[in-house]
């Protein structure tokens, strides 16, 4: 087994020099936690090399080198970098994630280009993975890939992990592409985000783009299941917890220190980029001096901005606004020896950054959307003498898991000036209680940690998928049946009707059974050796109505109700009177509910929601069944959810008792059982230990086999009997 990792960028800095190419790996917080993964497999990575160059003799050199490091490169021309990476990563999806919505950029040219480039990853990946390798896709750059692996290789075993925020459906929708990147990410096994916000994000956009069937943190597709969750991603903790003693750092800070005097330093580090709300912090603290001159000389705030995408025209108005601010504040407040702020617009080494983590004795992290944010774990982490106080954005995935920093909202600057006087005021034992909780949390939540967690999760996921895949009726499965059918003289076959049968529709009177269907049915009961029941909750009204002159058997209102030879039985003998408690719930519901409606049978009465709203009808099921509870358990009536219904019967009677009758009756050699519905799981379980139980439509655990779509019921129950 292999792992293969699929990013954007190769964890290498490659230089020309002399004519010849110099290759170092560089060590980010992704190929840190990947190359610590606790597994024995060989690792690869597939990515851009980060250099450009048409010469083919080139390339080749670059490849033979990256090679021997398991690194396969992608090469990519200035255009599809402007077009692929600055145009739709960056100046579509980037935004849209960050819910900048004004800046979102669309272009036909930048989605071309997303595509291609997508494209030339997976020519890269497909011809080395093989069957039992894991496939790990990382980030917004690459959403088309997984779809694109699992064509050509269908039984890969797929994560993908999204960096970045997922947006809510309602910004989210207005992606052009949106139903082709959903359906690229479903290509994986296993979605992860940083937090369980994005996450039902995700599955929100999920069943209102694509209308797939969710439930909780799984999407059942045809053949699979797909799993969802949250994997906070980490940093290297002993790495940055130790290094303030290396003696690199320590004379950094030193000098650090003799630059800044005794002042307190306040820290902020980041990417130029409008989401990290740097002009909203420069409000903040401006105001901060404004209100507290008691603090001048005696604070100072160090920005260290790292040059990002600044050919990009909104980031290059974005530095020259930041430039502004930053000169109009310390134009206005300096004095001889000391600067209200001091910036760099640069990138720092990782020696020189923790000096700076070491040094300060407040960090400031005012994202107003970020995916995670490590600046705010590596600083926490770096403190080892209990005194860092870290002032965070709510707006941050680090967010949910450091909730004893001084959590700010960025867009208001109040807040930022109060959590910064907070914190310079911040008893000693307060800061290292705070502190001492964050560190132990981080020090578990590592990036191993996060980079196990995901692969485990990942590998039992392919195991539960491959589980569900033979399952499914196919060639092999359809032998086996059918050597049993062929072998047995006495067979029951228990057949539900809407959406095993007969397609779901829209409107339930539309369902009637097809002359296909029909015929298939006479053929069926035509054989001596079979009983046909058609099992379903429908009213026998309606049954008798289009099957008129059949010789099946049914059974109707759940088992309340049989036909047997010809004859219709009533299980119960009183008639069922309905209370006006129930039927003022249902009501109401339905007054609330359009497009919803009640159907009254003679011994049920039923919530039928399979035109509403998906969100609207989950709250409004569950709103109806937490009301209709005390009422039917004085009554003894038991509420049964099924496929967009709620259905309210009395207790004694389902599908299973009507298998449970039929086998009393007679023995069989032979039970098969087909059914869609949550109220067909009654006639699964109820089947002898041979039976033969087949789900149609998602996963059933309560079913040895399972027809995915019910558009092939009718072929399999044709090639069965043929
Ligand atoms: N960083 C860096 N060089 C610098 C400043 C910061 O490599 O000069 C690193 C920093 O240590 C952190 C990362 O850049 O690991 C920024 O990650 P974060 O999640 O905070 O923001 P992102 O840039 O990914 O949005």
């Amino acid at each position: 087994m292999k792992i293969i990792i699929i990013a954007n960028r190769l964890p290498v800095k490659i230089e020309r020099k002399e004519g010849k190419f110099i290759i170092e790996r560089s060590e980010g917080g992704l190929a840190t936690g990947l190359g610590s993964l606790d597994t024995e497999a060989e690792k690869f990575w597939v990515g851009w090399p980060g250099i450009h160059t048409d010469d083919e003799g080139e390339k080749e050199e670059i490849t033979k080198k990256l090679h021997e490091l398991n690194f396969h490169p992608v090469f990519l021309s200035d255009n599809q970098i402007e077009n692929y990476y600055e145009g739709y990563s960056n100046s579509t999806i980037w935004p849209l994630c960050h819910y900048f919505f004004s800046y979102i950029e669309y272009k036909a040219e930048y989605w071309e280009a997303y595509q291609k480039v997508n494209t030339l990853f997976s020519n890269e990946a497909v011809p080395f993975i093989e069957n039992d390798d894991i496939v790990w896709v990382q980030d917004y750059q690459l959403m088309l890939l997984p779809k694109m692996i699992r064509d050509q290789k269908p039984n890969a075993n797929i994560g993908y992990f999204h960096h970045i925020p997922f947006p809510s459906y309602e910004l989210f929708r207005v992606l052009p592409e949106r139903e082709e990147v959903l359906e690229g990410l479903l290509g994986a096994d296993l979605i992860g985000f940083h937090t369980h916000d994005y996450m039902r994000h995700f599955i929100s956009a999920i069943y209102r783009v694509l209308d797939l069937n969710c439930s909780l943190d799984e999407i059942n597709l045809k053949d699979r299941i797909v799993h969802v969750d949250a994997f906070p991603m980490g940093i290297n903790y002993d790495q940055y917890h130790n290094a303030p003693r290396l003696p690199e750092v320590k004379e950094k800070a030193l000098l650090l220190k003799e630059e800044l005097g005794d002042k307190t330093v306040i820290l902020s580090v980041d990417r130029l980029d409008y989401s990290k709300g740097i002009l909203h912090r420069l409000n903040g603290f401006v105001q901060f001096l404004q209100n507290h001159p008691e603090y001048h000389e005696k604070v100072s705030l160090a920005m260290i901005v790292v040059p990002s995408r600044d050919n990009v025209e909104m980031y290059a108005d974005l530095k020259t606004k930041i430039d502004q601010a930053i000169g109009e504040i310390n134009g206005k407040y300096s004095k001889l020896g000391w600067n209200p702020i001091y910036y760099f617009y640069r990138s720092f080494s990782f020696e020189e950054l923790i000096a700076m983590y070491d040094i300060s004795g407040i960090a400031l992290v005012t994202p107003l959307r970020d995916g995670m944010n490590l600046v705010a774990k590596e600083y926490l982490a770096t403190k080892t003498d209990n005194t860092g106080v870290l002032i965070l954005s709510e707006m941050a995935g680090a967010a949910i898991e450091l909730q004893d920093a001084i959590i700010i909202n960025p867009n208001d600057t109040d807040e930022i000036e109060n959590a910064i006087l907070q914190a310079l005021t911040m008893p000693e034992k307060e800061k290292k209680e705070r502190l001492l909780k964050m560190q132990k949390k981080i020090s578990t939540q590592t990036v191993k940690k996060w980079a196990n967690d995901f692969v485990n999760e990942l590998q039992s996921i392919k195991a539960q998928n491959r589980e569900i895949l033979q399952k499914i009726v196919g060639k092999r499965q359809l032998t086996q049946i059918k050597s049993a059918y062929d072998e047995a003289a006495s067979r029951l076959i228990l057949l539900d009707y809407d959406g095993t049968l007969a397609p779901f529709v829209k409107n339930p009177e539309d369902a009637v059974p097809s002359p296909k269907l029909l015929e298939l049915l006479q053929k069926m009961s035509a054989d001596k050796k079979n009983k046909v029941v058609i099992n379903s909750g429908r009213n026998h009204q309606i049954l008798d109505q289009w099957f008129e002159g059949s010789a099946l058997d049914f059974a109707a209102e759940h088992g309340v109700f049989y036909k047997d030879n010809g004859t219709w039985h009533k299980n119960i003998l009183e008639k069922v009177e309905w209370d006006d408690e129930i039927l003022d719930i249902i009501q109401h519901t339905i007054d609330k509910t359009p497009r919803s409606q009640m159907e009254q049978k003679n011994a049920a009465l039923v919530w039928h929601y399979r035109n509403v709203d998906v969100w609207l009808a989950d709250l409004r099921a569950q709103q109806l069944i937490n009301a209709l509870i005390g009422p039917c358990a004085r009554l003894n009536l038991q509420i049964v959810p099924g496929n967009k219904i709620v259905e309210i019967k009395p207790p004694d009677f389902n599908k299973g008792s009507e298998v449970l009758r039929r086998l009393e009756q007679q023995a069989y050699d032979f039970v098969l059982a087909i059914g869609d519905d949550t109220t067909d799981e009654d006639m699964f379980r109820a089947l002898p230990a041979d039976g033969i139980s087949i789900k149609v439509g998602n996963f059933s655990a309560a079913a040895k086999y399972r027809i995915p779509l019910q558009s092939s019921v009718i072929p399999f129950l044709a090639n069965l009997i043929k």
